[in-house]
């Protein structure tokens, strides 16, 4: 079978390979401490659960609009209204199933040949992906340690051209943990208003921030009229399984995007639709847990890796992710990328964890780590890496 062009631009999100080998080796009877994947291991709050199941058992088991249950996207506009501080309404509000495809939609919808889409790197892996999948130009924005991670605004500058359609951020930032200043905000706003550039702010991890500092791109004049917010339910709530995320734009574009997922989808899960109002009119409790409990594991793991010879480890603000400088590391175990010491780390060590280089060609030198993991097991990982480290002379 001949595949269609558009296919030989396509990447993933490797974290699900490497979670395979992982899961491989287990079979074998390794023991393996998973610091692949990004997400919470913690479960799903129980009140949502519970608003699930009611819901499926007073039939709640039909399709529903495209763009999602009315009581949802009046949830979410006051939702994201009171937590950004600006006006939504529920028009502007498209329900999809996961936050993923949010940036696909807003790439077919706002992207084709001759686009430009600026896109951090490292960064998401599907942003890159999607972005040569609508066959525009991808434009990396190098996200630099020297700069903690953060968007070096002079660099953004100088990427930007007349085919410039849109930049995509993402604070806090996978895989850096980095999260975008006020000032940062301000002149990407700058230059998204000069030039015409529609911004697509990936807020997934919004809420995992802990200096209570997130600000969001919407709130800075004429931003929320040029900008998609893409949010969700899987990282806040804990429930990346149950597919259920949003973005928020401006009314006539979100009409679109309905019809993207009329032709898609039909629609997103009813059901969980209805344990999304639960999640984001309940008790709000056991997400700040989650995030207290990140904190904590984010201050143990920086300072294990810091106490490493050979690595240094920045302090990220937000998101579940450590990007460790492992430069000396690969140069002293003659290792010819960050991906075979990823790899050798893995099989000798028992850490599963994603190279910098899954994230984009800028993260050469550097380790993903998520402390999405309790801290027991984080510790096993940082003894383990720290002997394999020492192994190496
Ligand atoms: N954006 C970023 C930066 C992510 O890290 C992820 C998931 O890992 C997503 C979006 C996708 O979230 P969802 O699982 O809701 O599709």
């Amino acid at each position: 079978m001949k595949l269609a062009e558009r296919m030989t631009g396509l990447g993933q999100e490797t974290a699900f390979l490497v979670l395979v080998k992982a899961r491989e080796l287990e079979a074998q009877g390794r023991d393996i401490v998973h610091l692949e994947v990004g997400e919470p291991d913690f479960d799903t709050p129980a009140h949502i659960i519970e608003a699930a199941c009611r819901a499926l058992q007073s039939g709640y088991t039909h399709y529903n609009p495209s763009a999602g249950l009315p009581e949802l996207r009046q949830a979410i506009a006051e939702d994201v209204s009171q937590s950004r501080g600006i006006k939504v309404n529920p028009k502007q509000v498209v329900v999809t199933p996961g936050a993923k495809p949010i940036m696909f939609f807003t790439l077919l919808a706002l992207a084709g040949p001759g686009d430009e889409v600026i896109y951090p790197n490292p960064g998401f892996p599907i942003y890159e992906s999607m972005i040569n999948f609508v066959g525009a130009k991808a434009v990396p924005l190098r996200l630099a340690e020297e700069k903690d991670f953060c968007c070096d605004t002079d660099e953004l500058r100088s990427k930007v051209t007349p085919r410039t359609k849109l930049i995509i951020i993402n604070s806090p930032h996978n895989p850096c943990g980095s999260t975008l200043c006020r000032e940062d905000l301000q002149a990407i706003a700058e230059m998204a208003l000069k030039h015409d550039i529609t911004v697509l702010a990936d807020e997934i991890y919004g809420r995992i921030s802990y200096d209570g500092d997130f600000a969001s791109i919407t709130q800075f004049p004429g931003m929320q009229e040029r900008t998609i917010i893409l949010d969700g339910f899987s990282k806040t709530y804990a429930m990346t399984g149950w597919r259920l995320g949003y973005g928020v734009m401006p009314e006539t574009l979100a009409e679109q995007m309905a019809k993207l997922m009329s032709n898609s989808n039909s629609c997103t899960a009813t059901f969980t639709q209805i344990a999304g109002v639960a999640a984001l009119q309940g008790p709000q409790d056991e997400a700040y847990k989650m995030v207290a409990a990140f904190k904590e594991r984010r201050n143990l793991i920086v300072k294990g890796l810091n106490s490493i010879p050979g690595i240094r480890c920045v302090m990220p603000k937000g998101a579940f992710y450590v990007f460790p400088n492992v430069k000396e590391v690969i140069k002293r175990g003659k290792f010819a990328n960050c991906k075979a010491l990823a790899e050798h780390l893995l099989t000798e060590a028992g850490v599963a964890l994603m190279s910098g280089t899954a994230f984009g060609e800028y993260g050469e030198g550097y380790l993903r780590l998520s402390y999405a993991n309790s801290i027991p097991n984080i510790q096993k990982a940082l003894d383990r890496i720290s002997e394999a480290v020492a192994k190496l002379g």
